[in-house]
């Protein structure tokens, strides 16, 4: 019966037939020992010449690594370890003999791999970060369906920007001029609340900065999510929830992967316990300095700040209630302070960097078209996005999380660029 690796313990003493792709052949004498992947697991698949006729033997020496192949056999449990399965070959068809294979078991730089991305993909790390984005934006899916949030994609050509043109990839339109590659659909919908209430996009945004750090790409899969009647500290206990939730599904789903990629669960484990800090800007500039940064006020954190903000602590850090000066024209003022505006950023652990972006927005029409003259921004561009303060504004708020930089910390890995399938950076477009 044709099954899949990873229910094979299902299987145990019957017959099973598994189709897939050979990873590594070791033989010793009389025995062929053959590591096969399927997509859905990894299994070692062992072929003794008394047990296999003649013909069969010699198909199996004839395999080089990333063959595809049909084979069948006995699911048996180690002998030693009772949760590792193989299967005790009866008879192998084989699909298609690789030609030799450029990847191989000895170190490759980046630079390399990333060329050889297509087959890169096959390999188990790879696969293994594959499985963790899976289970991420599934896991972003169905907690937000679950809090009665509504799917509702935002377009990816704009006519202009949420915050200034200068990071926009721009695209020629027909007669209409310069259009621009989305960086974020939050005020597309801002617009889709009247309707749904509480809705959420997801697909892939575009940023031109040439940012060559760890955690930037040039092309990422971001959500967005907003809700009516939703304040600031509401804002991030939602964020709070949701990011939980995601650690909790991959603690659930990735044992496998995680046991693959060596990441150790332990902090994520302990974060689910306990409450996320919440420091504020003013709060966290003091803290920083005595901690040994230089920034100024009125600086935005950089990548060491935050390290440093998060490096003693067990759960990430929101820093809320950041100046004005350097936030967004949509952003709502603190009515506390309106120097400041009611907007946070989660800083994960780990060295996760910044993980969501989030604020309440400006509800009243007389401010936000004040700070859209005060930006000096096309104020007939944004007619529409004022329209929604006209027609029954109520308060409302929202986020950004980037899907590749909570895989990033949810897998443990150290690039970006391993945790999408095809990374876009400033300087790599191919494959
Ligand atoms: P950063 O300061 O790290 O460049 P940002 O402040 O520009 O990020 P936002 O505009 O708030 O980020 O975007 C929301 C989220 O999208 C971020 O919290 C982060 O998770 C993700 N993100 C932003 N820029 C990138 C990028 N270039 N590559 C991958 N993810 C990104």
């Amino acid at each position: 019966m044709r099954t899949y690796i990873h229910e094979i313990d299902k299987y145990i003493d019957h017959e099973v037939t598994l189709k897939g792709w050979l990873v590594n052949k070791r033989s010793s004498g009389k025995i062929i020992f053959l590591e096969i992947r399927d997509g859905s697991g990894f299994i070692q698949a062992i072929i003794t010449q008394d047990g296999v006729s003649k013909q069969i033997w010699e198909l199996a020496n004839t395999l080089t690594q990333e063959s595809s192949l049909i084979i069948t056999g006995i699911v048996s449990q180690h002998p030693k370890k009772p949760s590792v399965f193989e299967l005790q070959v009866s008879t192998i068809q084989i699909i298609n003999i690789a030609q030799e294979y450029p990847i191989s078991k000895k170190e490759h730089g980046p630079d390399f791999l990333l060329n050889e991305r297509h087959l890169w993909l096959r390999s188990k790390r790879q696969w293994a970060i594959l499985k963790v984005r899976d289970v991420v934006e599934t896991a972003i899916h169905q907690y937000l369906h679950e809090q009665f949030f509504v799917r509702t994609d935002s377009p990816i050509l704009t006519p202009n920007a949420c915050e200034g043109t200068t990071t926009l990839f721009p695209v020629p339109y027909f007669n209409l001029g310069e259009v621009y590659l989305a960086q974020t659909g939050q005020l597309y919908i801002e617009a889709a609340i009247g309707s749904v209430g509480r809705c959420y996009d997801f697909g892939p945004v575009f940023r031109a900065e040439k940012s060559t750090t760890k955690r930037h790409l040039t092309e990422f899969w971001m959500m967005d999510a907003e809700a009516a009647f939703v304040e600031h500290e509401e804002n991030m206990q939602i964020q709070e929830e949701l990011v939980k939730a995601i650690a909790k599904q991959c603690l659930k789903k990735c044992q496998e992967e995680f046991a693959i990629l060596e990441r150790d669960t332990t902090p994520l484990e302990k974060m689910l316990t306990q409450s996320f800090r919440r420091v504020t800007y003013e709060e966290a500039i003091p803290l920083l300095h005595s901690l040994g940064s230089d920034i100024k006020f009125g600086e935005d954190l950089g990548n060491d700040d935050e390290r440093l903000l998060t490096k003693e602590s067990e759960v990430p850090v929101f820093i809320h209630k950041w100046p004005k000066t350097i936030k967004p024209f949509y952003m709502k003022r603190d009515p506390e302070n309106t120097d400041l505006v009611l907007n946070n950023d989660l800083i994960g652990i780990e060295g996760a960097g910044e993980i969501v972006g989030g604020s309440q927005r400006e509800d009243d029409y007389e401010i936000l078209l004040g700070r859209i003259r005060e930006e000096g921004l096309p104020e007939k561009d944004y007619a529409w996005y004022l329209d929604l303060r006209k027609y029954g504004s109520v308060a409302h708020s929202g986020f950004g999380i980037g899907v590749e930089r909570m895989v990033r910390w949810m897998s443990g890995t150290e690039h970006i660029r391993e945790c999408i399938p095809f990374p876009r950076l400033v300087n790599r477009m191919r494959p």
